[in-house]
């Protein structure tokens, strides 16, 4: 999408995004480039993780940068920049050279990185989509300051330097330790858990903010009121956007949540223990021997990316199935309260809002065929 065609505020916070997407892949290009780069032991050999690892960011930020309306052209995308990254890798002289193994390993990393963002994608429901709507423009709201856009990158960089020390700690009590290996994935999860809750805390805030101050979300200017478009920008505002927008109760959401956490969980341990088991069976027969002197040889450190492409395909479902079963609750919250469980039937919302006559919980009206 042009920056031209963005409203003030998500122009200001994709051009941001886009600035560290470039930074990203430069740096990428250059690690990939790199004359006779060799990282790690080489008995753990920490290429394929590194090419999993560099091309699932690079996929990240490309949708950040919101170049993309769909997932699978980003991914096309991505896929096709792989396999241009490992071709320019044979230019002689680098002392790289053309591997399918690390082009298969970036392919797996993009792939992953598009699993998850499949799984977060807007729902159809329109409470679900109402609630998104209203989350991603405060999340633009505030990356558009570039003191918060600062602090998300600092948040992110202390993540990343609890994370990688802890993590090589952690794979130190094993028997084998892998400390490059544990430290790239340390580095990962840190970095993604503080950004997380820093965007979390800081949405937060800023919502706050605009309920108070009625602050459009197109241009982050304080317009008076609910009525008619933006005076500054045009933007029309979102049904019941300077009103608060009450959630599920925590317990309801562990409970929506708890089936698919434990169905993931029960996947995950059911493929270990087939894995287990079928080993004897089929571990002579000839793909499987074929697989193991692939594994052995050329793609020697790959096992470790099927095992988080596995590990992401069961998290994805899991917050998938997580996700529209608390959207599925949310839509019945103009019906039944969310606060206390009243009746909300005949109780009137004028321009889509009302609250409970039982406890004063806040609630949004979708009519049909007004979404
Ligand atoms: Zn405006
Ligand atoms: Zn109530």
């Amino acid at each position: 999408m042009r920056l031209s065609a963005m409203e003030p505020v998500s122009r200001r916070a994709v051009a941001m995004s886009r600035v560290v997407l470039g930074l990203y892949a430069g740096v990428a290009v250059a690690g990939t480039h790199w004359p006779r780069l060799q990282i790690g032991d080489p008995n753990h050999p920490v290429d394929k993780m590194l090419h999993f690892v560099a091309f699932g960011g690079l996929a990240f930020f490309l949708s950040r940068g919101r170049y993309f309306r769909s997932t699978w052209a980003l991914l096309l995308f991505a896929c096709a920049w792989i396999v241009l990254d490992e071709v320019t890798q044979a230019v002689p002289g680098l002392g790289r050279s053309f591997s399918v193994e690390d082009m298969l390993a970036g392919w797996l990393g993009a792939g992953s990185t598009a699993l998850m963002l499949w799984a977060t994608r807007p729902l159809r429901l329109p409470i679900a989509r109402l609630r998104r709507e209203r989350f991603d423009a405060v999340v633009d709201l505030v990356l558009s300051e570039p003191s918060r856009f600062m602090a998300l990158v600092a948040s992110a960089a202390a993540g990343v330097t609890i994370g990688m020390p802890t993590a090589i700690m952690l794979n130190g009590v094993s028997e084998t330790p892998t400390p490059v290996q544990a430290g790239i994935i340390g580095l990962v999860l840190g970095g993604l858990a503080a950004s997380f809750v820093y965007v979390i805390l800081a949405v937060r805030a800023m919502e706050d903010r605009m309920m108070e101050r009625t602050l459009c979300l197109g241009c982050g200017q304080t317009v008076g009121g609910e009525a008619g478009p933006c005076t500054a920008c045009g933007r029309t505002p979102l049904l019941g956007q300077w009103f608060p927008m009450p959630g599920l109760a925590p317990s309801a959401i562990v409970r929506a949540c708890t089936p698919p956490v434990l169905g993931g969980l029960g996947t995950i341990l059911f493929a270990i223990i087939a894995i287990q088991l079928s080993a004897g069976v089929v571990g002579t027969s000839e793909p499987v021997l074929l697989l193991n002197e692939w594994l052995r040889g050329p793609a020697r450190g790959m096992e470790a990316n099927f095992h988080i492409v596995l590990l992401v395909i069961v998290a994805a479902l899991t917050v998938d199935r997580c996700r529209n079963r608390i959207a599925v609750r949310l839509e019945y919250g103009s019906r039944t309260c969310l606060g206390c469980g009243h009746d909300l039937r005949a109780t009137s919302a004028p321009k889509g809002v009302g609250r409970c006559g039982e406890c004063g919980a806040g609630f949004v009206r979708v009519e049909a065929g007004n979404p």
